[in-house]
Order: structure tokens, then sequence, then C-alpha cells
């Protein structure tokens, strides 16, 4: 049965995000058939611990039964019905408003999509529709963060400030500008290179600033606590449009309900999508203010020809809606932050105990471990030791799941769990993360 399916995978199936060569050469290394809370199993049997709840997305953990009831209900009812033009159904129109009872304030009507990338794609399109009604066409330009991951659409892959996503088609789209991001630098620092970049552009040619609230992709990077305030009072210096890419910090990932809450800043734009409906369906969106919401009200003449068949679908805004439900019922953006204060505690401790642990970080629960040759100097380990993959390898042996980085010779485990997680199940995480680096450790000598 293993076999055959590994082979049919080899034969049949492009994996996302994946090393083609390696599949061919190897097979799949894990095939996972079933998922219960923070667990998932493979088809050997093997349990593992889904320490970045897959994708950053199953918020709620696996094998929800009430999610499986949501979608099965309202696919027996209506499974499909267009939102275009003037449908509309009472699934998208609750989860609309429910969002944007959510959302910070003023942030208050949604525009749905089937993911992260239609999302910041849609985001790009909608704050140049806003800028283009207003007679300002020029303000087309997009900057964003190094490191800064928005996804793989056309236009998502070009605001992702991570060079690797931009070769494999060629090339990357014009009007999409990278500056510094704040990992490892100033406060000070990041921000003169942002306004360096808009002086240079001509501020009066771009149209917004994209960021996440904390880069996930990029190696869960954490900004100073003055970055985000700064960054708001420039955008609005230069009337420039400030977008937060909310897909993986969104519905309480980190111990709020949306990422940039952490710094009381609020956006002009968030993109959501993952935790909306724990993966249980494909949704995402975009949330505008009132301000960019009354001038399309006033100034979108015709037809906005910008629209997904699955916008606003039903049956994932019932999924949606019973997701939000759970996580207020069970507390879980609390719980991500009581949690996350646990897991930090108990991987400070680690690092006390091993020498090759440098930085630890969290904020809820989104937080990365970094290995390093020396922790005093922050020395990072020759690429060719491949630290990160032995890490994560020592990890997978241990039963659990964590995600590595190595973008610009770092070695960075990022760790993400269910908000469901509990003490017990931390203190897990934590012994089978020191078990690993020890190992690690070990083998390096
Ligand atoms: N934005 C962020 C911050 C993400 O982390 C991701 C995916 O990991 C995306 C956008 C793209 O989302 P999707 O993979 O659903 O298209």
């Amino acid at each position: 049965m293993s076999n055959n399916l590994i082979e049919m995978d080899k034969r049949h199936f492009i994996h996302p995000t994946s090393s083609i060569q390696q599949q061919q050469k190897n097979g799949a290394k894990v095939i996972m058939e079933e998922g219960d809370g923070i667990y998932l199993k493979d088809i050997t049997g093997k349990w593992y611990l889904d320490a970045v709840s897959s994708l950053w997305n199953v918020n709620i953990g696996h094998g929800r039964e009430e999610l499986a009831k949501a979608a099965a209900e309202q696919m027996k009812k209506m499974a499909f019905s267009s939102a275009f033009s003037t449908f509309s159904h009472e699934p998208a129109i609750r989860l609309a408003e429910k969002i944007a009872s959510l959302t910070p304030e003023g942030l208050n009507a949604v525009f749905f999509t089937s993911g992260g990338s239609e999302s910041n794609d849609s985001a790009v399109k909608l704050v140049r529709h806003y800028w283009k009604i207003q007679n300002r066409s020029e303000r087309r330009k997009i900057i964003s963060l190094k490191r800064g991951y928005h996804g793989v659409a056309a236009a998502s892959t070009s605001v992702t400030g991570i060079p690797e996503f931009w070769g494999m088609a060629g090339h990357m789209m014009t009007d999409f500008i990278h500056v510094d991001t704040h990992y490892n630098s100033t406060t000070d620092q990041a921000i003169a290179s942002l306004r360096q970049a808009i002086e240079e552009s001509g501020p009066e040619t771009v149209a917004a600033f994209f960021a996440e609230p904390i880069q996930g992709a990029g190696g869960v990077l954490i900004p100073p606590d003055d970055y985000f305030p700064r960054i708001r009072a420039l955008c609005d210096d230069y009337g420039i449009l400030f977008v937060a890419d909310e897909v993986i910090t969104g519905f309480g990932r980190t111990g709020k309900m949306f990422g940039i809450e952490n710094w009381d800043v609020i956006p002009d734009v968030m993109t959501f999508a993952k935790g909306v409906t724990s993966g249980y369906f494909p949704l995402g969106g975009v949330v505008v203010s009132e301000t960019i919401h009354n001038v399309f009200k006033e100034k979108s003449l015709g037809t906005l020809f910008h629209g997904f068949t699955y916008s606003g679908h039903p049956t994932g805004a019932a999924v949606a809606l019973k997701n939000i439900e759970i996580m207020e019922q069970g507390q879980l953006v609390e719980n991500s932050r009581l949690m996350g204060n646990r897991l930090l505690l108990g991987l400070k401790k680690v690092k006390e105990s091993l020498e090759i642990v440098g930085d630890v970080r969290f904020v809820g629960l989104l937080g990365a471990v970094e290995l390093v040759e020396e922790p005093v100097s922050n020395k990072r380990f020759a690429q060719d030791q491949h630290v990160t993959l032995k890490a994560i390898e020592a990890l997978h042996e241990r039963g659990v799941i964590c995600r590595g980085v190595t973008y610009d010779n770092t070695d960075i485990i990022c760790i993400a769990p269910p908000l469901i997680i509990n003490q017990e199940q931390v203190d897990q995480l934590v012994e089978g993360v020191y078990e690993a680096i020890l190992k690690v450790q070990q083998q390096l000598g």
C-alpha cells in the first residue's frame, strides 16, 4: 500500500513548494492520513505533534466534527451559489458581518477570495483601483519588506520579498519595491530604508506599503515595539495606504485576534486566509477601511471587474462562521497568549542548557528558535553544515513537525502549534525540541 502510493505520488503529483528531483529520487517522506487535535498520523501508524499547525493554518486543531457537520449541512442545503453582481447569500453576508465585528475599528467591508495569495493579489488591485478612481493612477507602486512572504500568485509573488520565489518563471512584475526588514536591525534603520524608497520612487507614485505584522515564512521575525507605530505615521505623512497581511497572524495566532493589534496600530487594509477556516475550507479575503469603502461607493462606477468563482463560497463561509464560534467559545485567543508564554519560558530554559541555541522568540503561539554556532556573537553556522535540515529531521524522528528557514544564511526552527494546545502538550513539545537540538549539537561535535 505504502510503496504503491509513493510510486503513484512520483508519477502523477507535482507537489507545491517542493523539489521535484528530490521527490523522484526519494519519494514522499511521509504520507499523512488522519488528524486529531494537535496530532497527525501517517499511513504507517506513527503519530506526530503538528507543531506548525500544518501550514500555520489549523488553528482549532485537527478532526473537529463540528466543522465537518457545518460543511455537510451547508452542502446539503445549498453547496454553492454565486455572489457575483447582484446575487448574494446568507452565509457570506453573515461572515462578512462577523469579520467586520472582529477587525479593528473602521475596517468594515470584506472582499472574499479562496486563499492568501488571491487575497494579496486582490489587495494590490483594490488599492490601485482606490487611487485610480480618484484620478491618481500614478500611485501604483507597492513597497514591501525583504524576507516578507505574501504568496505566489502574479502580484503576490512580486510583493513577496524572498528572491527564491521570483526566479521560477524568469522575472517579477514592475512597480514592486522591497525595503529592509526590522530583523537584526534597528527601527531607525528599517524606517530609513522605507523613507528612502518612497523618496527615490517619488512619493506621489506609491500606492501602498504591505507588511506581515510578524514575518512568518521569513523566519518568524518579530518587530521592535516602536516599528509599526512609526510605519503608520510614515505612511500617513506620505498619504500611502498601509496593508497588513494577517494571513498567518490573523485569527488568534499571536494571542490577539489580529497580529497588528499587538502594537495598537490600525491598517487601512487587512488580508486574511488560513486561520479563518482553520484550513477546513480554502477561504481568504481583504478587509478595507470605511474611508476606502466610501470612495468605492462614491466613485467606483460600473462593474468592479475582479471576482473569483469562489469569492464568498457559501460552504466555506459556513465553515468559517463555525470555526470562529469555536475559537470564541473555547477562548482560544487567550489560550494562544497563555500557552505561548509557557512555550517561550520552556524554550528559554532549553537555550540555557544547549550551546547552539540563539534567539528564542514568541508572540502568542507564533515563535522560533534560532540555531547559531556562537550564541554570544550570534555567529551563524556555515550553510553546508545543514544544521536546520538536521534539526528538522531529528524533530521528525521524535514525532514533532516544525518548519525550518535558512534564507540569508540563517538556521531558524519555526514553531506554531494549534491554538488548542494545553500545558502538558506544551511541555511535551519543549522536550521534543530539547532532545532534537541536543542530538544535532552532539552530531556537530
Ligand atoms: N501571506 C502570508 C503571510 C502567508 O504566510 C501566506 C502563506 O503561507 C500567504 C500570504 C499565501 O497564502 P496561500 O498559500 O493561501 O495562497
